[in-house]
């Protein structure tokens, strides 16, 4: 799983020459103890580095240089805490090329009401320096957040958290591999897209290996080293009464135990975050990789089905986001609706592949076979997802550029048993209503592979979209399908004239 620990945030106080000496010693005070306080605080995931106080354009724009040169340097915190004119910052926010964060608040809560005095106003003058920072950053055309509030205030930090996260998912995409096994699905549309744009958007390197290669790895694993990795399902997963004793079934559970392992070496020599299958090129596999994925999954990767790698990309960078954080990320998949008056909603699931870190209660591994694939049974872990408040997300490539889709969802407990499909399973109520929600995604273009996460809020996903520069969708309580639809030529004028 991805340590965020591994993620430093630069925070730069800007000021100016003109303050003196005194002054400025009292900016890099106030700047430490903030930092301090920051790096400290549990809510805040990665590391919080102190820099020196911005006074020069010289200054600046070194320390935007060295930043570049950092490999663990996932974002900049700016923050005026006196007047840093912003013709200075030109230079070093022209060749910045990490996430940026505007901070906006002031080192005392309070205005002393009976000793204020100039030299106070002058120590506590974020509201008109940070103006003239907004300002060149508006002036810039600069993609970044703005977090306006008291920085000892939870939801500020918050809110620096999760732009954190989205960042930490950035600097992990820029040195990563989607590892696909095979080609897409072959005929659909909407898993295809240019690979080309998506490493230059997003770092993703998209590369395919031959099914062959894993075939070969999973020869090379021993029915030992299978059986040990039972004993870990054993203690995480309940087991059907047919898997518990030798026997056809067992023998499937093994299998995939046996995938699992050669996968999982994989990945690791690829240096792989993410990977694809596809059940139409399986040749020298026993079994269409069902536990095996959902056991990936878990333990952090990115997974695409039928080929899809955008899915898998966004599956990863969901996971690096939520890591720490309760509740799951998995690949889905929309699969079939209930349009009973009043009580509608969608059923999510897929042949196989969901992940059991969105489940509630035990998942349970069972063996049943599979109408398609022309494979053996495939072993998968059986559950339903955890009710509550979730997302459903999904990248899409429009030919001149990606959009992301994002619907907020309820996701409900399912009430009646369904003895005849094995498979793990969500069933949930989109906002604004399942036909308004439906509209709105198709109109989109938003495909029926999605990344569902009950650890993230949109939010999340926003930042994380700002930083790559692509188009973002939302679809929650306020959305109207015709609304969307006038939002959607804009966007389309919007982002024809940027390329
Ligand atoms: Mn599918």
């Amino acid at each position: 799983m991805f340590d965020l620990k591994q993620c430093e945030f630069w925070f730069i106080a800007g000021s100016q020459d003109l303050y003196g000496e005194e002054t400025l010693q009292q900016v890099a005070e106030h700047a430490r103890i903030m930092v301090d306080a920051f790096d400290r605080d549990p809510a805040i995931p990665g590391r919080v580095i102190l820099k020196s106080v911005a006074k020069s354009s010289v200054g600046i724009r070194n320390m935007f240089e060295e930043a570049n040169a950092t490999v663990s340097c996932a974002g900049i915190i700016t923050w005026m805490h006196t007047f840093s004119p912003s013709k200075m910052w030109i230079g070093g926010l022209g060749i910045n090329k990490k996430p940026l964060l505007h901070l906006h608040t002031q080192f005392n809560r309070d205005i002393p009401w009976a000793s204020i005095d100039m030299d106070f106003m002058n120590l506590n003058q974020s509201a008109h320096g940070d103006r003239e920072h907004g300002y060149i950053y508006a002036r810039m055309r600069l993609p970044r957040k703005v977090v306006a509030g008291f920085w000892q205030d939870q939801e500020v930090c918050r809110r620096i958290a999760v732009w954190m996260r989205a960042a930490a998912a950035r600097l992990d995409g820029e040195r990563s591999v989607v590892l696909r096994l095979g080609d897409n699905m072959r005929e659909v549309a909407v898993t295809e897209g240019d690979k080309v744009e998506a490493q230059i958007t997003f770092g993703w390197q998209v590369n395919t290996w031959g099914i062959g290669d894993l075939a070969e790895r999973f020869k090379g694993v021993s029915d030992r080293d299978g059986e040990n990795l039972i004993k870990a399902y054993e203690a995480a997963y309940e087991l059907a009464s047919d898997l518990q004793n030798p026997g056809k079934n067992r023998t499937a559970m093994l299998e995939q135990a046996k995938i699992e392992i050669a996968l999982s070496a994989m990945l690791e020599a690829e240096h792989a975050g993410a990977f694809t299958t596809t059940f139409q090129d399986l040749h020298g596999l026993p079994q269409l990789p069902g536990l095996a994925c959902q056991r990936l999954m878990e333990q952090g990767y990115g997974f695409g089905a039928e080929g899809d790698w955008k899915q898998a990309m966004l599956v990863r960078a969901a996971k690096v986001m939520a890591a720490g954080l309760p509740g799951g990320v998995s690949f889905m998949e929309d699969y079939t609706y209930h349009f009973e008056p009043g009580r509608e909603a969608a059923l999510g699931a897929h042949m196989l592949e969901l992940c059991p870190s969105i489940a509630v209660g035990k998942p349970r591994i069972e063996v049943h076979p599979l109408g398609i694939g022309g494979k053996a049974d495939p072993a998968r872990l059986v559950f339903d997802a955890a009710p509550g408040q979730a997302v459903l997300s999904t990248l899409v490539d429009l030919g001149n550029r990606f959009r992301m889709i994002l619907n907020e969802i309820e996701t409900i407990a399912i009430e009646k048993s369904m003895p005849k499909l094995p498979i793990a399973r969500a069933l949930w109520k989109p906002y604004p209503t399942i036909q308004d929600a439906a509209e709105s995604w198709i109109l989109a273009g938003g495909a029926h592979h999605s990344v569902y996460t009950n650890a993230l809020t949109v939010d999340y996903f926003r930042d994380w979209a700002e930083m790559m520069g692509i188009e973002l969708v939302l679809i929650n309580r306020e959305t109207k399908p015709l609304r969307l639809q006038e939002e959607l030529r804009w966007n389309e004028a919007y982002w024809s004239a940027r390329y």
